[in-house]
C-alpha cells in the first residue's frame, strides 16, 4: 500500500510496532518455510530474483526480502511505534501511538489477520499438569515435555507441527475437523501454480455465493519442503500420527471427540477431487495436456472405522496440547464503531464502513489470495484508487 500511495504522490507514514517483517521475525516457529513458492510473493514492482523460483523461503530469506523491499521503495516506516487508538475526528482520524499522535484524512488498517492465536473456550477444561501452547508460542519440539501431544486442528499449521513434533519422538494425536486437502504437486506443477493460472486465487469477493463462509474456509494442508512433499492426513498417518475426530469438549479431565472424522475426510477428498477436475478441464481448454503430466487421482484418506470418542487426559499419556485452531486479528485499539456483533470490521472489499478508512490483509478481503503476500499488491492498487478518489486527489498526513 505504501508503494501504491507513493506512486500516486500521496504523503503517508507506515506505523509499525516492531520492525519491518515483524510477524515473520517474532511470531513464527523455527523450521517454518513459506508454503507459497518463491515466484508467488509478487509485490508491486518487486518479485523473486533468485535461481529457485519453485522453492519455499525460510524465515531469514523472507525477512531479507521484505527488508529489501521496504528499502527499495523507500517506505516511510516508523518502527517501534505502537498504535494505541484510532478514533474519528471532524476531518478524518486521530491515530494515537506510544510515540505521539497523528492526524490524517484517511487511514489504512494493515495490522494483519493473524495477531492472536485462537484458543477455543473448551480449553478451560484442560486438567492441570498438561502444558498448553499456541503455534505463536511454539518454536521447536525441544520446548515440549517428552511424551504425547494432542494437536487440535489439522490445517496448514496443525499438520506441519504434527509432522515435526511426531518425528521428534513425541507421539502426536491429531484432532481433525473441517480441512482442505490438496497435493503439493499436481501433474508436475505446484498446486499454487494451478490455483494461480486457473484464476481461483483471483476470484473476487463479490463473485462468490457466500463470502462469509468463504472467509472462514481453513488454510490448505500444505508445507514447503525441498522435496516438495505432500503433507495430507495419509502422510501423517503413515509416520504414525493418530487421527481422531474434532475436539468437542473437555469434561472431568476427559476429552470428547466428534464422531465425524470419516465424514470430514470424505468431504475433503471430494472437494480435492472437484478441484483437480477443475484444473484438468482448464488444462484441456488451454491446450496444456501435452505439456504437463497426465491427470492423477489420490488415495482416499484412510481413517479408523471407529476412532475413539474419548480420551483420558489425566492418565499421563498426553503431556502437551497445542491449539492449532486458527488465528484472529487484534483490533482492540480501534475506537471507531465499525465492528459487527462478532467483532469483525464491517467493510466492502476493504473499504471500511467509515469514510476514508481502509482494510488490508484479511481472508478473502477482495480476492481469494487477499491474505497471502501475493494478494497484497492487487488489493493495494484497488484500494489506493478508491482512496485517491475519496481524497479528490489531495495529499495529506500531518504529524503532531
Ligand atoms: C503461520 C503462518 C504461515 C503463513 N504462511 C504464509 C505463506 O506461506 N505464504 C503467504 O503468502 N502467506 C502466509 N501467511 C499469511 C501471512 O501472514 C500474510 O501473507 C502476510 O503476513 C500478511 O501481511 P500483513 O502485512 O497483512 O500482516 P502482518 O505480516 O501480520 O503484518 C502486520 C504488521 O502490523 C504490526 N502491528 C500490529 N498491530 C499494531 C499496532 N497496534 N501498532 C503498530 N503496528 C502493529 C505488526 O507488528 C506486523 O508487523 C502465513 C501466516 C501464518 C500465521
Amino acid at each position: 500500500m505504501s508503494r501504491c500511495l507513493a506512486e500516486r504522490s500521496l504523503d503517508h507514514v507506515v506505523i509499525e510496532r516492531g520492525e519491518v517483517a515483524n510477524s515473520w521475525k517474532t511470531e513464527r516457529w523455527d523450521s517454518l518455510r513459506l508454503l507459497t513458492p518463491n515466484w508467488q510473493s509478487r509485490l508491486p514492482g518487486y518479485g523473486y530474483e533468485g535461481d529457485d523460483p519453485d522453492g519455499y523461503r525460510e524465515m531469514p530469506e523472507l525477512i531479507g526480502f521484505l527488508d529489501r523491499y521496504a528499502e527499495v521503495i523507500s517506505a516511510p516506516v516508523r518502527t517501534h511505534t505502537t498504535v494505541t487508538s484510532v478514533r474519528a475526528a471532524d476531518d478524518g482520524y486521530v491515530v494515537r501511538t506510544d510515540q505521539g499522535e497523528w492526524r490524517c484524512q484517511t487511514v489504512v488498517l494493515a495490522t494483519g489477520a493473524c495477531n492472536i492465536a485462537h484458543v477455543p473456550a473448551l480449553a478451560e477444561g484442560v486438567p492441570p499438569g498438561i502444558a498448553t501452547l499456541t503455534p505463536m508460542a511454539y518454536r521447536n519440539p525441544d520446548q515440549l515435555a517428552d511424551g504425547g501431544v494432542l494437536m487440535v486442528g489439522a490445517s496448514a499449521t496443525g499438520t506441519q507441527l504434527a509432522d515435526e513434533i511426531h518425528r521428534s519422538g513425541r507421539p502426536v494425536t491429531l484432532a481433525v475437523g473441517e480441512h482442505v486437502r490438496a497435493p503439493r504437486v499436481y501433474r508436475g506443477r505446484d498446486i499454487e501454480w494451478w490455483l494461480d493460472v486457473v484464476g481461483l486465487q483471483d476470484e473476487r469477493y463479490d463473485e462468490v455465493d457466500d463470502i462469509g463462509r468463504a472467509r472462514r474456509v481453513p488454510s490448505i494442508q500444505l508445507v514447503g519442503t525441498t522435496e516438495r512433499a505432500t503433507l495430507d492426513l495419509n502422510a501423517l498417518r503413515h509416520i504414525g500420527v493418530k487421527l481422531i475426530g474434532r475436539l468437542a469438549g473437555i469434561r472431568d479431565g476427559k476429552a470428547q471427540f466428534s464422531g465425524s472424522l470419516a465424514n470430514q475426510c470424505a468431504l475433503a477428498d471430494l472437494k480435492m477431487n472437484r478441484l483437480l477436475g477443475t484444473i484438468d478441464e482448464w488444462a484441456t481448454e488451454n491446450g496444456l495436456d501435452d505439456e504437463v503430466e497426465a491427470p492423477q487421482r489420490f488415495d482416499p484418506t484412510a481413517v479408523e472405522e471407529s476412532p475413539p470418542l474419548g480420551m483420558d487426559l489425566a492418565n499421563g499419556e498426553i503431556r502437551t496440547i497445542i491449539w492449532a485452531t486458527g488465528y484472529r486479528p487484534d483490533v482492540s485499539w480501534l475506537d471507531v464503531p465499525v465492528l459487527d456483533r462478532k467483532g469483525h470490521i464491517r467493510h466492502d472489499g476493504g473499504v471500511v464502513d467509515s469514510p476514508g478508512m481502509y482494510l488490508m490483509g484479511m481472508q478473502f478481503l477482495r480476492r481469494r489470495k487477499s491474505a497471502l503476500i501475493d494478494g497484497a499488491g492487487d488489493d493495494a492498487r484497488d484500494l489506493s484508487d478508491h482512496l485517491v478518489a475519496y481524497l479528490g486527489g489531495a495529499a495529506v498526513a500531518t504529524g503532531a
